[in-house]
């Protein structure tokens, strides 16, 4: 077996060269021919890793949570594989490993940091089983794409039974993942926000998945929302309610960056406490920096060396991913799913100065061909945000002028991109947003840069 082990790590690399040069994402198919060659591949490469293995899994932020907690261990010391790109169905993460073996097919690592979509987990989970699994959240993604949330946990239950003794990282304050993780009956760590934040413009009104009990279908009480359903929640009749927060951020402060204290609890009673200045925006990210914190602290790292991690943080991949473009600063977020846009619309309200904004919505087959969630989306807000002129564009920007028209808010429509940029750069704020759905992103963000260097 050594031989086509060998051999699949050959293919691998070829296929990626291959792939690269033709100037396709190659690696996803390097991870698929490989694991053609030897189907065992995974299991006999992870069985290598020293320590211990990590998934990640939620509906947002996985990405951004995976390469940070990959970032973490790296600043220990520790040899890290990790799927860098996102490419998190298993071809992807075979390609993970796969792309770092030598030539004898042998890989050199300590821990193993794996993005994992929820669907794919159950097709991952038979090659390795992880030690940890970090749970960020639990929304409603593209409805064609996932179905209904409770499909989602299912499928994600059924990878979880095939490792027994994976201990959980969850966001508590996700009623939906305190609920699974409860009845999962696998041990678990949790990380929160236990306090309402001031300077959090979130809505009140926004839609809320997992408003009835799981256990006992009652509907649950609130004491205060974050965000969609996340905030302090618990049960009236059988007394299901918020999970204690091991991992807890406090003093937030959101206006320059992301500032905010993080308390480890054991037994209720504050343990250590750990001051984190970031270079992000929005206040979702500090659910991404809480998850990664918690996974390595659990894990047993120390964690003496991550502010210039956090400190030097560049968003990649038009995650609030910033340009400056002759005089105008732009600022480019993807958004995919509601969840995601309203979080981004209070990104949005952080930003009390004045600003234009573009949406982009394409409905390709990567986006979900159904856009009805654009009305599932609190646009509304933008109504007190400063914001003086509105493009939408896009395969569907009249569907999104429709949108903005219904919370009666004016939006001029300019099919072409380059040209809605274009149009912004003139006689505007020199504060340009530009929201984007999944399809839309790279060419988006290619255009940009090559803006931006002119
Ligand atoms: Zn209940």
């Amino acid at each position: 077996m050594a031989f086509r082990k060998v051999l699949a790590v050959k293919t691998a690399r070829f296929v990626n060269f291959v792939s690269k040069k033709l100037g396709k994402q190659g690696v996803t198919m390097a991870g698929k021919y490989a694991l053609k060659v030897y189907p065992n591949l995974l299991r006999d490469l992870s069985k290598e890793v020293r320590e211990k293995i990590y998934v990640t899994c939620g509906t947002n932020g996985k990405t951004t949570t995976n390469n940070m907690l990959a970032n973490f261990f790296i600043s220990e010391g520790k040899k890290v594989i990790c799927n860098r790109t996102g490419s998190n169905m298993l071809a992807g993460v075979v390609s993970a490993f796969v792309l770092e073996a030598d030539s004898k097919g042998h890989i050199d690592c300590d821990v193993a940091v794996i993005e994992i979509d929820e669907a794919s987990a159950r097709r991952v989970f038979p090659h390795f089983k992880p030690d940890y699994m970090v749970l960020t959240n639990l929304f409603r993604d593209q409805l064609d794409r996932y179905g209904e949330i409770d499909i989602t946990m299912n499928l994600l239950n059924e990878a979880l039974d095939m490792a027994p003794d994976c201990e959980l990282i969850i966001n508590s304050d996700d009623v939906l993942v305190a609920s699974f993780a409860e009845k999962s009956g696998h041990k678990y760590t949790t990380f929160g926000i236990s306090e309402p934040c001031d300077e959090n413009p979130a809505s009140t009104t926004e839609i809320r998945e997992g408003r009835f009990c799981m256990f006992c279908s009652s509907q649950l009480e609130y004491d205060f929302y974050h965000f969609s359903q996340l905030g302090s929640y618990h049960c009236p009749k059988c007394g299901f309610k918020h999970p204690q927060i091991d991992f807890n951020a406090t003093n937030i402060s959101l206006s320059k960056g992301l500032k905010f204290t993080i308390e480890e609890k054991k037994d209720g009673e504050v343990v250590k406490t750990r001051d984190i200045d970031a270079n992000y925006r929005g206040f979702y990210n500090i659910y991404n920096i809480l998850a990664s914190y918690s996974a390595a602290r659990y894990g047993g790292m120390e964690l003496k060396g991550i502010d210039p991690i956090l400190k030097d943080f560049h968003p990649e991949n038009g995650r609030m991913e910033s340009f400056k473009i002759g005089s105008t600063n732009v600022l480019l977020n993807l958004a995919k799913n509601p969840a995601g846009f309203n979080q981004n619309i209070s990104a949005v309200m952080e930003d009390d100065s004045d600003k234009d904004l573009i949406v982009v919505i394409n409905d390709n087959a990567q986006d979900g061909r159904d856009i009805s969630w654009l009305w599932d989306v609190d646009f509304e807000r933008f109504k007190g945000a400063n914001v003086k002129s509105i493009v939408v564009s896009g395969l569907r920007a009249y569907d999104m002028q429709l949108r903005f028209k219904y919370s009666e808010i004016k939006s001029k429509a300019i099919m072409d991109v380059g040209d809605a940029v274009k149009y912004m750069l003139k006689g505007h704020t020199d504060n340009l947003y530009i929201l984007v759905n999944y399809t839309a992103l790279y060419s988006t963000r290619n255009m940009l840069k090559s803006m931006e260097k002119k």
